[in-house]
């Protein structure tokens, strides 16, 4: 798939920090959401509303992971994207909770961003469903 890149468990990400150094550098439920695999209650980012044109960039290491022009309205409570910039983010099997998903992380920094699950819109049919505490949004300017 286009968009798809599978990391396996030994993907060595081109950043690297300790628990520590996250830790300091996180507000605690960005640490719990990038680091711990957490997800953040749905209705809860103000990233939901965001309307602007402009970048989402992770949270942890600054990587540019989606274009506002790719977000659209879900429904879920999660920002949700029809698809990542090229090869901003990568993906793996999570098979927690009983389920199969497909984990969807930063492919700089592996910090867990969100799934991506096949029932998004045209033109992907994708849908990325991020939790906003994982991303940082930048309007473009003008
Ligand atoms: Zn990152």
């Amino acid at each position: 798939m286009l968009f798809r890149r599978e990391t396996g468990p030994e993907a060595v990400f081109p950043v690297q920090r300790s628990e520590a150094e996250w830790r300091a550098a996180l507000s605690p439920e960005a640490f719990r959401v990038l680091r711990q695999h957490g997800t953040e209650r749905p209705g809860t980012s103000p990233l939901n509303a965001e309307k602007r044109p402009g970048i989402f960039a992770c949270a942890g290491c600054g990587n540019p992971l989606f274009d506002a022009a790719a977000k659209y309205e879900s429904g879920t409570g999660w920002p949700s994207f029809f698809a990542p910039i090229e090869g901003a983010v990568g993906t793996r099997t999570d098979r927690s909770f009983f389920m199969t998903r497909t984990e969807v992380h930063c492919a700089r920094c592996g910090g867990h961003l969100g799934h991506v699950f096949p029932d998004g819109p045209a033109p992907t049919g994708l849908r990325y469903c991020m939790n906003g505490v994982s991303l940082a949004f930048t309007p473009r300017e003008g």
